[in-house]
């Protein structure tokens, strides 16, 4: 049986040198578009069944984050719904993967991918549910949607207003994971039906959340970039309509409604750990800022054992791109909390799970628990 790689879908991209035979397939990352950040990787291999595959990512040294490949092992899946880690090893050059593969055709990514069905398809209940409307703010370069969920009670208009925006890199799809939890608590689908923590939240705070800012980047298989090449968590005092109308529109939209608290929610390639980024080296972000930082992040540790501040960036790490950062600029600018959510594309290392590391069900459980905080942030002064 002849080894065929496909990528030609929403999300995928590889490149392929040789695949001769399943015990030497060997690919290379594909760059995003228009830039060198290379790192995202999503393919499907077909016609191994039974065989013992190895996998090489040749260029795997020559990414952006190559830190990302230490104790870091690849996402596998038959069905492209259920994920499990697969042994890797990297040699500081090639990323090798070996598999037996009990079916046909197997499926392998950086991170469980979050699709353009999956959000159609959970922007299309949600918009049916009592207190919530989507709306889209613009549209992307290549002409998708950008997407706003608000979520209210209905009951008054001053009530503070809680942003949250996703995925500004687009393979960081974690991020779109986290929302679709925190979304599913808020509107109380499935087992969050009767949660008191979200109807007293939505007595106090009215929620906005844009699960996907760049859909083109996500559906070409970027890490970083949108169509253009541009990375928009780098736009945010100075965006355009040519090349980021991404931010552009969804700054507009937050500086119209109001901001009383900011997440930008993200995913880092080396630290093995769910951490947050401040404000804190903004100049003229105050005491009563920093306190309410502080309090804010005692809240999230005690929500989820899955968050910790021990880790994280130094806190000059993006010093010098200041207020080009989405929580840099929108903190600035309010004086509010606003914060750059980081989870892993590993596992956590505090909560090791071994089949499935770091993943959309946990991702999306934290963003659950982000409501919780969120509560005893608004609700319990
Ligand atoms: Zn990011």
């Amino acid at each position: 049986m002849s080894v065929s790689i496909a990528s030609h879908f929403d999300g995928g991209a590889i490149e392929v040198i040789s695949a001769v035979s399943s015990a030497n397939v060997r690919l290379r990352i594909a760059s995003d578009s228009r830039s060198t950040v290379r790192q995202w990787f999503y393919f499907r291999v077909s016609g191994v069944r039974g065989e013992l595959l190895t996998l090489s990512l040749d260029n795997a040294g020559d990414c952006t984050y190559t830190a990302g490949w230490s104790d870091y092992k690849v996402v596998a899946s038959y069905d492209g719904e259920n994920w499990f880690r697969v042994p890797t090893q990297f040699d500081g050059r090639a990323l090798r993967v070996r598999l037996e593969a009990k079916f046909d055709h197997i499926y392998f990514a950086y991170f469980e991918p979050y699709s353009e069905v999956r959000r159609a398809k959970f922007l299309g209940t949600l918009q049916t549910l009592p207190g919530v409307c989507v709306r889209d703010l613009c549209r992307s370069i290549n002409g998708k949607p950008i997407s706003l969920v608000r979520v209210s009670d209905g009951q008054r208009t001053s009530k503070k207003k809680l942003w949250f925006i996703a995925r500004q890199h687009s393979g960081e799809a974690m991020a779109e994971w986290f929302v679709e939890g925190l979304l599913q608590r808020l509107t109380r689908q499935g087992c969050w039906e009767g949660d008191p923590i979200a109807r007293d939240l939505l007595s106090r705070a009215d929620i906005l959340v844009v699960p996907n800012m760049n859909p083109d980047g996500s559906a070409l298989g970027n890490l970083r970039m949108n169509a253009a090449g541009i990375d928009l968590n780098r736009q945010w005092s100075d965006p355009n309509a040519i090349s980021s109308p991404e931010v552009l529109y969804v700054r507009e939209e937050i500086m119209s409604t109001g901001c009383d608290a900011f997440f930008d929610v993200h995913g880092d390639e080396a630290l093995p750990y769910v951490f947050a980024a401040g404000t804190e080296t903004v100049s003229g972000s105050d005491q009563d800022r920093a306190r309410e930082q502080e309090t804010f992040v005692n809240h999230l540790k005690n929500a989820t054992s899955e968050f910790q501040n021990e880790f994280g960036y130094a806190t000059n790490k993006h010093e010098k791109d200041n207020l080009q950062l989405a929580a840099r600029f929108i903190g600035h600018h309010f004086g509010c909390l606003a914060m750059t959510l980081e989870m892993p594309f590993k596992d956590n290392a505090n909560c090791p799970d071994e089949r499935t590391g770091w993943n959309g069900a946990r991702s999306r459980a934290l963003g659950a628990a982000m409501l919780q905080a969120l509560y005893w942030q608004l609700c319990q002064r």
